[in-house]
């Protein structure tokens, strides 16, 4: 293959030709989600794009390992080791046992995943499994002077690296990365104001639920320790590519290099990819903030999962991407018109070589070429306007749906002919006939202000509907 995989890197902060510690072999690791309460789709945009970006691997010819943890103890609330512990905040609220909410969280996480079509990794660890792992690393980090103990908490001392805030360009001081945390509350514990708890003893949380033994006390690991130990275990001491969202630069990703690379004494990880955040008008979606959408959420209001997917796939995961419903409905009848565009390709004749490979082609550049769905997407509608047969056309859909992950083909061919809704998904189906008797009890009402309004809000939506002696009929645009 003489073209590379291309990666913009937040290390270097350019895009740089990927290669490998092994030929051949990817290691991988991704952050996984905090298991205290439902992953919002902006959690969702990043884990869709760090698949697209193994199925992008995997599409090149790599053999990849994915590791991912399960975050269910050690995160409070500010990255700056202060406030409550997630999962208790997520045990209180419903409660049940810190184990009950991630057990159930983590379901829901593993459902999300599926319905938007996200591989689950190849190793899912929780953080509770591997706390011996995460004691041994701290003993050898206070062994090699890089750790110290402090009022019963073991801290990690960043004055003792050269490099801390490897993730800076230099122009940027120190204050600015200081300036990312939102918490103002000082632990007076620290030497520094950036090291950070590798163990907690003395717990601020009288009512900690999980707690383990340790050469320290009783107590219980920080959060970043999880995602060192945790890669190791599956992928050794050198890993070729780390992913999570830009939340994750600072403090996250910082600590775990200065943890792991002074735990190892060399270099611990090459490549880092960094998602971009799903935003509205208010800003960041997060957790914390409340203002979150989940798949659930957008299933009851009938939209197709793979259309958020199709969403995000539209944009360039370096780019923070705006989500309203607005622009969800335009990418739900996008994704509409590509699955009846297919449904009308016919399955005639062979597969052209030629033409397969040359697309092939096309596809992979753009697709390595740092991720680009969007010349990707644009290959795609290539394709279907090509001058060949269409049993290549579907063949060649068929293949960049590997990395796609849309479902083309399937849906395509579930879909039934004009005016027949027999094919359209559930969700919207719920939909439709909700807001259909709730215009027809507008009517009853006289209220044809909100009539009107119901059949606007359908038409945004690509569902159109006909009053007829029958009754109401409607259709997909
Ligand atoms: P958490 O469950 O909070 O640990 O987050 C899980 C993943 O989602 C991490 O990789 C975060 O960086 C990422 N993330 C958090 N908020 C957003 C957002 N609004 N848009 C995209 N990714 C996000
Ligand atoms: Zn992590």
């Amino acid at each position: 293959m003489e073209n590379n995989v291309k990666l913009y890197n937040t290390l270097t902060r350019k895009i740089e030709t990927f290669i490998p510690n092994e030929d051949g072999k990817v290691g991988m690791y991704t952050c996984g989600p905090t298991v205290y309460h439902f992953a919002h789709i902006g959690n969702l945009r990043s884990y869709i794009m760090e698949d697209v970006l193994e199925k992008t691997l995997r599409f090149y010819g790599y053999d990849v390992k994915r590791v991912m943890n399960i975050t269910d103890v050690g995160h409070l609330a500010s990255d700056g080791d202060t406030g409550e512990d997630k999962m208790l905040k997520g045990a209180k609220r419903e409660h049940k046992t810190v184990m009950e909410i991630a057990a159930q969280y983590t379901e829901a996480f593993k459902n999300d995943c599926a319905a938007l079509n996200i591989k689950w990794p190849d190793y899912v660890e929780p953080a509770t499994n591997c706390i011996d792992e995460f004691i041994h690393m701290i003993e050898v980090l206070i062994e090699k002077d890089y750790a110290y103990l402090a009022g019963g908490n073991v801290y990690f001392d960043t004055s003792k690296l050269k490099n801390y805030y490897v993730f800076s360009s230099g122009m940027e001081s120190a204050e600015l990365f200081e300036g990312v945390r939102d918490d103002v509350s000082v632990d007076d514990n620290k030497k520094n104001k950036n090291d950070f708890v590798l163990w907690f003893t003395k717990s601020k949380f009288e009512d900690q639920a999980l707690k383990w033994d340790s050469p320290w006390g009783v107590g219980y690991p920080g959060w970043h320790i999880e995602c060192s130990c945790i890669s190791m275990k599956h992928l050794g001491e050198y890993m070729d590519i780390h992913c999570g969202g830009v939340d994750n630069i600072f403090p996250h990703h910082t600590n775990e290099i200065a943890q792991s690379e002074s735990y190892l004494g060399h270099k611990w990880c090459n490549y880092w990819f960094h998602v971009q955040h799903l935003n509205d008008r208010s800003g960041k979606m997060s957790k914390s903030k409340g203002n979150i959408l989940t798949v659930s959420v957008l299933k009851e209001n009938g939209y197709d999962p793979l259309a958020y997917r199709f969403f995000c796939l539209q944009s360039h995961y370096r780019k923070p991407l705006e989500f309203s419903y607005d622009a969800l409905d335009n990418a739900t009848t996008g994704f509409n018109k590509l699955l009846k565009r297919i449904h009308d390709t016919d399955n005639n004749g062979e597969v052209d070589k030629a033409v397969f490979d040359e697309f092939r082609n096309k596809f992979l550049e753009a697709i390595i070429n740092d991720i680009n769905t969007g010349n990707a997407l644009t290959v795609l509608y290539d394709v279907l306007k090509a001058d060949t047969n269409g049993c290549t056309k579907r063949a060649l859909i068929d293949e960049f749906d590997k990395v796609l992950s849309l479902d083309l083909i399937k849906k395509a061919d579930a879909l039934k002919d004009e005016g027949d809704t027999s094919d359209v998904n559930d969700e919207l189906k719920a939909f439709v006939e909700g807001k259909i008797a709730e215009r027809a009890e507008a009517k009853k009402n006289k209220d044809f202000a909100k009539a009107d309004a119901i059949r606007d809000e359908l038409l945004a939506r690509g569902v159109v509907i006909k009053d007829t002696r029958e009754g109401v009929q409607w259709q997909i645009q």
